[in-house]
């Protein structure tokens, strides 16, 4: 069993029922559902977005391999992905991306684990701080409450709900 850290993320049509609907799927395919953060909802940046993004991290024990687990969250990102507009289709409403399997550090084609971007951004700190301040980032050997302290990302990040 290794333990994951997801971040949804979304910003398009229902916000809301569109992660909970993908930590449902995500539940029945995954593994076992360990826990989530508070939603939290970031400020859009200079240009203009439909409305400002919301994200949560999700947390699940697994024995399914990083590319397995990557295999089911694109498909799910697909199914979800697609708000029927009366006939068209809009863009993508949800992004899953993998933060951290475990301790592990994965480079691969398809995966870089830890998520490489994670140090960089407030919307992912800020959840991940709520849940394990004190992980210890298997690559950067720094903790989360560290990462975010020194994180220079000033987007606003505030907790939703
Ligand atoms: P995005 O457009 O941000 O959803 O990026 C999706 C692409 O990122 C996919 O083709 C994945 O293969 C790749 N990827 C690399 N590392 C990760 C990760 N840690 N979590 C999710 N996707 C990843």
């Amino acid at each position: 069993m290794t333990r994951i850290y997801f971040l949804l993320g979304g910003n398009i049509g229902n916000r809301e029922e569109i992660l909970s609907e993908a930590i449902k799927k995500m539940t029945k395919q995954l593994g076992k559902f360990v826990q989530t953060s508070a939603l939290y909802e970031t400020e859009p940046w200079g240009f203009t977005h439909e409305q400002n993004f919301l994200n949560q991290v999700v947390v699940f024990d697994s024995e399914l391999s990083p590319l397995d687990i990557l295999d089911k969250t694109q498909i799910i990102e697909k199914e979800l992905g697609r708000v029927r507009k009366t006939t068209q289709y809009c863009e993508r409403t949800i992004d899953i991306d993998i933060l951290f399997y475990g301790d592990e550090c994965i480079e691969n084609q398809r995966l870089s684990i830890p998520h490489p971007r994670i140090q960089e951004r407030s919307f992912a700190l800020y959840p991940l701080e709520e849940l394990i301040p004190e992980f210890i980032h298997p690559k950067l050997k720094k903790s989360i409450q560290l990462l975010k302290d020194e994180c220079s990302d000033k987007l606003k990040v505030n907790k939703f709900r």
